[in-house]
């Protein structure tokens, strides 16, 4: 049956990233039996000018309806003197709690062609494929009660709530186990259950799964050790598995050992592996409308929707050939630019993708 893909190009350089990522889409449709309908509508800013709401109902039904979302990037300054209830960020965020997109992938991969874009040596960082998985719809951005109140003495004081169940905890552990079983079979647990008591609750429900899970080896690792590990020996991870804030720090951290932010996709997933697949920058409006965004990060996201929520796991494998067939060409995008390489705008890079696609001798 065909499956239903809404494309929300969104803001600044979004709609520029999205038009090659569709390209890519359109030649798996066309060329490589991928059954699948393309919807697209707006998001963020151009929603809100459009229909003054960032997330619009019509946008919103369409959501529901889709196998997977293709999502550019939303936001810019034109928005920011916004409300917040408007601003364009809360399209995203009502997506994703709409959705009960609980289970946030954000894989950091540095191609060895890209290895001189790190800030850490080469032989650090070449290589690296971490997967960090990170709970996106509980834990303390969300825990009761929350605020700012007046203490008797008339200073203030701020609180927040860490608090996770044990079936939210169980549902993200299940995720990160099946990722690993097709990856490299490891997941470290970051907690930090030497002093909360709700990841101490964590660390015992990922011992429970881990049990289910015999062919995947479990660690733990307390949080504050994983940052530093992580910019030690990075490669010594492989899925990594934690809290929604644990999480929000360290895939920035994991992201920024790659040095090129616009080479990373992303992935939300809800319980039945619907999901909407974004690249983790925003919409660089510093760039936007100039033809020079990179958009590998879109296309990388394109092929993250057809291993988790297409099942076309080969269709992504071919995919992630091509972009690196065109890196092994030496094709950069200004923000991946070294000494030596050939210099591409994003519909350039888009089109070199799509040749490669086609060349790839698996292709029927
Ligand atoms: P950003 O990621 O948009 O840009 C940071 C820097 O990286 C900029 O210099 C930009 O030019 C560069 N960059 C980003 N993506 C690139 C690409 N594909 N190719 C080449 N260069 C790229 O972050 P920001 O500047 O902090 O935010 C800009 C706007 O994006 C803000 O309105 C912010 O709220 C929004 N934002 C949206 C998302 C999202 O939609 N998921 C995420 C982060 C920020």
């Amino acid at each position: 049956m065909s499956k239903n893909i809404l494309i929300l190009p969104g803001d600044g350089i979004g709609p520029e990233i999205v038009h090659e990522a569709v390209k890519v889409l359109a030649t798996l449709r066309d060329h490589h039996g991928l059954d699948v309908e393309l919807d697209e509508a707006l998001v963020g800013g151009a929603a809100y000018d459009a229909a003054g709401h960032p997330l619009p109902e019509a946008t919103l039904a369409l959501a529901r309806e889709a196998d997977a979302i293709l999502l550019g990037a939303v936001g810019g300054p034109k928005w920011e003197p916004l409300e917040i209830s408007v601003r364009p960020e809360k399209g995203l965020l009502g997506l994703r709690s709409e959705l009960g997109l609980f289970a946030n992938l954000r894989p950091a991969i540095l191609y060895p062609q890209l290895a001189d874009a790190s800030t850490l040596k080469p032989e650090v960082v070449s290589g690296l494929d971490i997967m960090i998985v990170r709970e996106l719809t509980g834990g303390i951005y969300f825990g009761q009660p929350r605020g700012v109140r007046e203490l008797e003495n008339g200073e203030r004081e701020g609180f927040n709530t860490l608090v996770y169940r044990e079936s939210e905890i169980e549902r993200i552990m299940k995720v990160a186990m099946e990722i690993a079983g097709k990856r490299g079979g490891r997941v470290c647990s970051v907690d930090k259950a030497n002093v909360l008591e709700c990841t101490e609750l964590w660390r015992e429900v990922a011992i429970r799964i881990g049990r289910d899970h015999p062919e995947i080896e479990l660690s733990h690792m307390y949080v504050d050790n994983a940052a530093m590990q992580l910019v030690r020996a990075p490669k010594q991870f492989d899925v990594m598995v934690t809290t929604n804030m644990f999480g929000d720090i360290l895939s920035d951290c994991a992201a920024m050992l790659t040095g090129s932010i616009g080479m990373l996709p992303s992935a939300s997933l809800d319980e039945n592996g619907r999901g909407m697949y974004e690249p983790i920058h925003g919409s660089a409006p510093d760039i936007a409308g100039q033809g020079v965004a990179n958009p590998l990060a879109t296309i990388l996201s394109v092929a993250m929707m057809l291993r988790y929520s297409l099942n076309e796991g080969e269709l992504a494998d071919r995919v992630e050939r091509a972009v690196e067939q065109v890196l092994d060409d030496g094709l950069r995008t200004p923000d991946i630019l070294s000494p030596g390489a050939t210099e591409v705008g994003t519909e350039a890079m888009g089109d070199a993708v799509v040749t490669a696609l086609l060349q790839d001798p698996g292709h029927h």
